[in-house]
């Protein structure tokens, strides 16, 4: 078992991290900035590092300072949480080269899947089903980019295969092609120093559905199942659910298949996600994370694994102890995002917590790093809790679910709340299955 760990990372998932290494018996190290010497994890921690100011370039991604930290605390392995340096295949490396473990896939994984052109080949490869598209990075023949849309159909979207979140474009005929594939050059320089970008279809009402693997160091690899994630705004997910409405056990069947196939063929290690669009009953791959992921407590829930602890016990050296069958998914799970924001402008609402009531009750968790009395500063992601309920049935996870939210009080910073009391009285929700542009369509946002 890994004797001490460094936790390189902040807020929820840092105090999540805590707990799994406590209930191992590993040691902690937090590291922070100058501005979260009273987070909750900081308290707790058995050593605490301060890297640096509160900008993040300065402090929870500099890897000389995290790395350091490790040394003068005789850590042996390094959690990055997600965000951050969570998929930097550099940082990865640059850790196991000092001597840690990196508590996640291998380096060279976690490079081949941030390049998303090579993640869809790799899964193709497997069997896995990906969206309609170019394969490749688009070249200079303009004449041949305009016969790749001509094939592949319009609307095509043009994506940057390096990097996330930007540099998106959709185009509806051939007249704008050229000028968007130039732009999304561009802005893919920019944003990420390579300007590789690629073509897929363009699909107008996908869910977004994701599989959870977990892979040990001996080729041994599971599925968790399915989550939905389609309740977005801006591309941020703001609720969660498992499994996913209306997925049958035969597709998931064939799907952990594939999925589970793929992790084997990349010698993948850790837990890790694989996001599809979903749409008229078909799948399609977009990209793997190589992380933990904020939402991983719904299929906690539903299959009474613990994601943060196997992950701790893979980078130990355990093998799996479970097999495909011994898998199975009780009930239903639903996660709710709270954050520091106006429920409607959706502006930040950073500042000192006054008062801070959990709610509690029979299936409901609380991730939460807040407290009475807790600042929340204004420099990092707005993300101050997550409320996971669960229950036999779908219907039982809402009801706990709006329960807790009429429960809980945050006094002292606007948060989402309210927002999300409004989703859980849809009615068109409470149906489940909707598609990823329900909520802004609802909000009116589009
Ligand atoms: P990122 O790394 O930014 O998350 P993704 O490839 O996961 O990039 O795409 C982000 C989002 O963009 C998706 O969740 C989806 O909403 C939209 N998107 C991406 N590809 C397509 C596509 N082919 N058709 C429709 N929407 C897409």
């Amino acid at each position: 078992m890994l004797d001490k760990v460094v936790i390189a990372n902040r807020g929820e998932i840092a105090l999540r991290i805590l707990r799994a290494c406590r209930e191992l018996g590993i040691k902690t190290v937090a590291v922070h900035s100058t501005a979260d010497a009273s987070l909750k994890h900081v308290l707790l921690a058995d050593e605490s590092v301060c890297i640096g100011p509160p900008a993040s370039p300065k402090s929870y991604l500099n890897m000389p300072a995290i790395i350091s930290a490790a040394e003068v605390t005789d850590a042996v392995g390094v959690h990055p949480g997600y965000g951050f340096l969570s998929e930097n295949a550099d940082f990865a490396e640059r850790v196991e080269k000092s001597g840690f473990v990196f508590i996640g896939p291998r380096a060279d994984t976690i490079r081949k899947m941030g390049d998303k052109v090579s993640a869809i080949t790799i899964m193709k490869a497997s069997g896995v089903p990906c969206v309609p598209g170019s394969g490749a990075p688009l070249g200079a023949d303009q004449d041949e980019n305009l016969r790749i849309a001509k094939d592949i159909g319009y609307p095509v979207i043009i994506k940057a295969s390096g990097g996330g979140g930007r540099g998106m474009r959709v185009v509806h005929n051939p007249a704008t092609l050229l000028s968007a594939i130039n732009v999304t050059k561009a802005e893919a320089l920019a944003a990420f120093s390579n300007d590789q970008v690629y073509m897929e279809k363009f699909l107008e009402k996908p869910r977004h559905i994701e599989f959870q693997v977990l892979a040990d160091n001996y080729g041994n690899v599971v599925h968790l199942g399915e989550r939905d994630c389609s309740m977005q705004r801006r591309h941020q997910k703001v609720i969660e659910e498992a499994p996913a409405p209306g997925i049958t056990e035969r597709q998931r069947e064939m799907m952990g298949q594939r999925v589970t196939d793929a992790c084997r063929a990349v010698g993948y290690r850790s837990a890790g996600t694989l996001e599809f669009l979903y749409q008229d009953g078909e799948f399609y791959f977009i990209e793997m994370n190589t992380r933990i992921q904020v939402e991983h407590p719904v299929t906690e829930l539903v299959t009474g694994i613990d994601l943060v602890k196997a992950q701790l016990l893979i980078a130990s050296g355990e093998k799996l102890p479970y097999v495909q069958k011994d898998i199975e998914i009780r009930g239903h799970a639903m996660e709710c995002r709270i954050n520091a924001e106006d429920a409607k402008t959706f502006m930040p609402s950073p500042g000192p917590i006054r008062l801070w009531h959990a709610p509690g009750g029979p299936g409901i968790r609380v991730d939460s790093h807040i407290y009475s009395g807790y600042n929340v500063p204004p420099y990092y992601d707005s993300l101050i809790a997550k409320v996971i309920s669960h229950g036999d049935t779908r219907d039982t996870a809402i009801a706990r679910m709006k329960n807790a939210l009429a429960e809980m009080v945050i006094e002292g910073i606007r948060t989402n709340i309210a927002l999300h009391q409004e989703i859980f009285n849809h009615a068109a929700f409470a149906q489940g299955g909707l598609d990823i542009h329900y909520l802004e369509r609802r909000l009116g946002l589009k």
